[in-house]
């Protein structure tokens, strides 16, 4: 049986430009600065964000976490969503290397209460950690792909910054946020003092991810990628697709989008789950599990013998993710089989 894949935007292959670009990169030694193709990619990535510089990254977690270690100093306080990725889903990172302690809290479809998180930044107290880091993720993978909406996200920052904090964006989906909304990246790389977007998610290229920062925060994360390893040599064969996603992934995430919304709108009404089509923003539909003695995984289990492949964020929590590798065909053997199942 052939599958239509919706665990994650991460599957997607790359296109045959990407292959071809892979295969004609001029590359060098990207740990001595010199892999032409890596260099263009970063330049790039900066100017799309409107910043100073950019660096190349294995993973969109490699970027959180340098991040991390570049805001703050051991044994400080970062504020995050309960539910974000940097939090539950990347290993504990944000402790075992940063050595932070985490102060979470609830957001609506993803998105925080600036008074909330004023609420929460730590006084200087010698009891007191300082809180110096607030990491915002723009879309929220837990919340259903849920956009910050950028005068939401101006308001907390100014509020943040005021009190001394940097601000970082988790923008795994980064993209997905700007099509979406109509918000320019250059309007939201403005709210932060980095952004890590991934080119190997929706974008479609095999490996990667940029954080991107000021010049002196950009030279300082070279030094952190090294020291977690991720100091790469010619890396401009994956840079070079890094480059065709920028150039050419980007304004067909409305599709995916377009997708995603159908079929959430195609199954909303099914009595054995729960869907809040608010969160159905981007390419991320989730749902809740409501059907008796059924679970995500019992769920998750059944669809894949429909032949449609889907994810669980939580034990009773389904997701299923569009891209570019499934299209209008597979949303429709999607919504036949959760109509099946639920
Ligand atoms: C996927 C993801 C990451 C991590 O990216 P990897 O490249 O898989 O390490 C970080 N944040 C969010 C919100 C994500 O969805």
């Amino acid at each position: 049986m052939t599958f239509s894949d919706f665990r994650s935007d991460t599957v997607t292959k790359p296109t045959d430009a990407m292959r071809r670009a892979m295969a004609e990169a001029e590359v060098g030694d990207d740990v001595y600065a010199e892999d032409p193709t890596v260099r263009r990619l970063e330049e790039l990535a900066a100017e799309r964000l409107g910043m100073e510089a950019a660096l190349f990254v294995p993973s969109g977690t490699m970027g959180n976490q340098i991040a991390a270690l570049l805001h703050t100093r051991h044994g400080d306080e970062v504020i995050v969503e309960e539910n974000a990725h940097a939090f539950l889903w990347e290993t504990g990172g944000l402790a075992w290397l940063a050595g932070l302690q985490t102060r979470t809290i609830r957001g609506r479809r993803g998105v925080l209460d600036p008074a909330l998180v004023e609420d929460a930044i730590r006084t200087p107290d010698v009891h007191h950690p300082r809180t110096t880091l607030l990491l915002v993720e723009n879309t929220h993978n837990f919340a259903g792909g849920t956009i910050q909406p950028i005068g939401e996200l101006r308001r907390l920052s100014q509020a943040v910054r005021r009190q001394g904090l940097r601000v970082h964006i988790d923008g795994a989906r980064f993209w997905n946020a700007c099509v979406a909304s109509g918000t320019r990246a250059s309007e939201y790389a403005a709210c932060a003092d980095s952004v890590m977007f991934c080119l190997s998610k929706g974008l479609s290229a095999p490996v990667g991810s940029m954080l991107v920062s000021s010049r002196e925060r950009i030279d300082e994360a070279r030094r952190l990628r090294k020291v977690l390893g991720g100091g790469m040599r010619q890396a401009g064969i994956i840079a070079a697709a890094g480059i065709v996603a920028l150039q050419t992934m980007v304004d067909r995430l409305a599709e995916d989008h377009r997708r995603a919304r159908r079929l959430a709108e195609a199954i909303a009404d099914r009595p054995g789950l729960a869907l809040d089509l608010e969160t159905v923003q981007t390419n991320i539909v989730v749902f809740r599990v409501t059907k008796a003695g059924e679970d995500a995984a019992s769920v998750i289990a059944k669809l894949k013998a429909e032949g449609v492949l889907a994810s669980d964020n939580a034990r009773d929590i389904v997701r299923l993710v569009t891209h570019k590798d499934v299209g209008d065909a597979d949303v429709d053997r999607a919504i036949a089989a959760i109509r099946k199942v639920l």
